[in-house]
């Protein structure tokens, strides 16, 4: 996959730009603030059908702007296509590939782009909600289902929780706490069975990689970790949704009193040991870089395995943050793909990839 040209039209800082880009390497450098990271942003956009950086549209617009504009000639599966999302103010976002609308889920069976920025590079000591955010994201582009499911789980939570906060105040809300429930635990059984599918992919891929990386044959181990009644994770949303019931059962009169939800995918996590330890209490920054750097690199060959062809990398000012050895690592094993990667000076990074160069100033591209 990759994408061989765009054009920018009121997006973010910019007014209209367009650039090629390189079927390999493409270091996109420039000084803080001139539009590196919302360049990347417009890419991931057209993979991912929304941005990495903010929930709200409406603030991709640029300033003055009443709607922004981007269109990409990418090639995907050896077929030669156009992408094109309109933001309004006001109106929904329109998605069209070939001229044909479609849904912010469906773009992925189209484009996809695997995200690396310098906040990943804490996956591992941050809270759980970093690594639910990875195993979404990562999700939803290769099972357009999935965003579904995390829509309406995402309603149903939200619902549930609004309701466990105000009952006292009001407790004719109470009524509709059962559907709420359901809806819930029948949403989450759902997430369950492809997260754990997912982490368990991940975990296959992460290990060699991070044993080669660390140069030491450091073990990386991913497990998914969930609500504790799911017998079998990688069972039937069936079963794991009677699990679920049960859990909620024994935990009901806990939830009213502690007036949040206590049953549920957004318990989420996993659970990464380096060498039988667990990382996010135990191994050193070092380590976990290099773990969070394995696993974006296997999120990237799940991606080929799925679709045949490795997705776009974006590495958003990364780099700069890593050590020259584990500079060299991510350079060697991005080859096979298209890697757009974005630092404030060149560094020699062009000529160590022979890849194309991008300069970014004051959201114009040259
Ligand atoms: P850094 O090296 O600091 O990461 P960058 O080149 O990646 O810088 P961007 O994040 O791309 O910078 O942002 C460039 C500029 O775009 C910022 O000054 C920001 O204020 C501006 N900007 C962000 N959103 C909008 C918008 N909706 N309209 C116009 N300008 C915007
Ligand atoms: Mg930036």
């Amino acid at each position: 996959m990759k994408i061989n040209k765009i054009a920018l039209h009121g997006f973010r800082n910019y007014e209209f730009e367009t650039t090629d880009f390189g079927p390999g390497t493409n270091v996109i450098y420039g000084a803080n603030a001139q539009g590196k990271t919302n360049l990347l942003e417009a890419v991931y956009m057209l993979a991912a059908g929304k941005s990495f950086r903010t929930r709200f549209d409406k603030e991709l617009i640029g300033f003055g702007y009443d709607s922004a504009d981007i269109l990409a000639d990418i090639v995907s599966h050896d077929r030669e296509q156009t992408v094109n999302i309109v933001l309004r103010q006001g109106v929904r976002k329109q998605i069209k590939v070939n001229s044909v609308k479609k849904t912010a889920g469906e773009l992925s069976g189209t484009l996809n782009a695997v995200l690396f920025c310098p906040d990943d590079l804490n996956l591992i000591k941050e809270g759980a909600a970093a690594r639910r955010k990875l195993l979404d994201n990562a999700i939803c582009q290769i099972r357009p289902r999935y965003g579904e499911y995390l829509t309406e789980f995402n309603r149903y939570y939200e619902n549930k929780t609004r309701i466990l906060k105000d009952w006292r105040e009001k407790p004719s809300l109470l009524d509709t706490l059962d559907e709420f429930t359901d809806g819930m635990n029948r949403m989450s059984a759902q997430l369950i069975r492809y997260r754990a599918a997912f982490a368990k992919r991940l975990n296959e891929e992460a290990k060699p990689i991070h044993s080669e990386f660390s140069g030491l044959g450091e073990e990386l181990c991913i497990e998914y970790s969930t609500v504790s009644s799911v017998r079998d994770p990688l069972g039937s949303a069936k079963e794991i949704y009677y699990d679920l019931c049960d859990h909620h059962e024994a935990h009901k009169k806990a939830e009213l009193e502690a007036q949040q939800c206590l049953t549920g995918a957004h318990k989420d996590d996993l659970i990464i040991s380096i060498n039988g330890k667990n990382a996010r209490s135990f191994a050193s920054q070092g380590q976990t870089r290099t773990a969070a750097l394995s696993i974006k690199l296997a999120e990237r060959e799940i991606y080929l395995a799925e679709t045949g062809e490795y997705p776009i990398l974006l590495l958003d000012d990364v780099l700069s943050e890593l050590d020259t050895k584990r500079q060299e690592f991510v350079l060697n094993r991005i080859g096979g793909g298209q890697t757009l990667i974005t630092c404030c000076e060149d560094e020699g990074i062009s000529n160590r990839t022979g890849g194309k160069v991008i300069h970014v100033d004051s959201g114009r591209i040259r």
